[in-house]
């Protein structure tokens, strides 16, 4: 294990908390499980990557954390009612739900089928839908907190990579709509949205696109942020320090969108 997985011993563990994070597995999931945990959260990491997120969960575990390895298809309404039942069932209860699963196709509009587009937003936009509805009860019972991961993509347009703007730019608007709704539930709504972030999707949306040498030159910049960067500022938006904070749109992309 490397030594980013490190965590605190329990017996120096905060309040319990139990977090349900989706896209555990790897990238900027895993990154927020291992964060969280350290943070003395319970975490319950959900994938489709069964055997990759059993694996991330055992680390945690093996350094003094807490944390349970659920298996889940974000595209099935059905799979998501089950894991919110499984998490409540199996931790007791749920605190904070952060939505992180998403995938890509670098396409525009012109070049993407309808399978692919109703793939698109069946998991990076009417999962966040089905799983805040199914965590609800759970979170105005605890006061709890939501945290989304958008991206700068939801804000400004990228040139084909049209539909992924549109599904995310949806969660944006999602995020402000519920956090208007829950307002009187004390239940916080909050979003993140990342820049360019070094993870497998990042690897493999510039291999797509033919230019894996632009991940180096993004590197050399510095503008190509490590998962970690994320992960305190969801980590941030899912404790106390943040509870007057709720239908926020955080950025994460050391300015590259006010740089233009
Ligand atoms: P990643 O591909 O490295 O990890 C995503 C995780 O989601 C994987 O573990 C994958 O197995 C899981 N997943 C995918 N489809 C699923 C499904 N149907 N059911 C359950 N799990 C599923 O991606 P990442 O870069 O860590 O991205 C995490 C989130 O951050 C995504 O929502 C992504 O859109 C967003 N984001 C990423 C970047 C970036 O530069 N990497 C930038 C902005 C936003």
């Amino acid at each position: 294990m490397s030594t980013t997985t490190q965590i605190l011993p329990t017996a120096t563990a905060l309040p319990e908390k139990v977090a349900l994070i989706t896209g555990a597995a790897r990238g900027i999931g895993a990154a927020i499980a291992v964060r969280l945990a350290r943070d003395g959260i319970t975490v319950a990491l959900a994938d489709i990557r069964l055997a990759a997120v059993e694996q991330l969960a055992e680390e945690i575990r093996q350094s003094g954390g807490r944390a349970v390895a659920f298996g889940v298809d974000l595209a099935g309404a059905d799979d998501i009612a089950a894991l919110e039942v499984s998490v409540r069932a199996t931790l007791g209860q749920i605190d904070i739900l952060v939505n992180n699963a998403g995938i890509i196709q670098p396409k525009g509009f012109a070049d993407s089928t309808v399978e692919e587009w109703d793939r698109l937003m069946a998991v990076n936009l009417r999962a966040v839908f089905l799983l805040c509805r199914a965590a609800l009860p759970e979170l105005r019972r605890r006061h709890g907190a939501i945290i989304n991961i958008a991206s700068t993509a939801g804000i400004r347009a990228q040139a084909d990579n049209g539909p992924y703007c549109v599904a995310k730019s949806g969660v944006i608007m999602l995020t402000q709509a519920l956090a208007q709704e829950l307002l009187a539930d004390g239940v916080r709504v909050n979003c993140v949205c990342p820049g360019a972030v070094d993870t497998p999707l990042m690897k493999e949306y510039v291999h797509a696109r033919g230019m894996p040498e632009s991940l180096d030159e993004l590197a050399g910049t510095g503008m190509l942020l490590p998962p970690e960067d994320v992960a305190s500022v969801v980590a941030f938006l899912a404790g106390d320090g943040s509870r007057s904070v709720t239908g926020h749109i955080t950025v994460v992309d050391r300015g590259a969108l006010i740089a233009g």
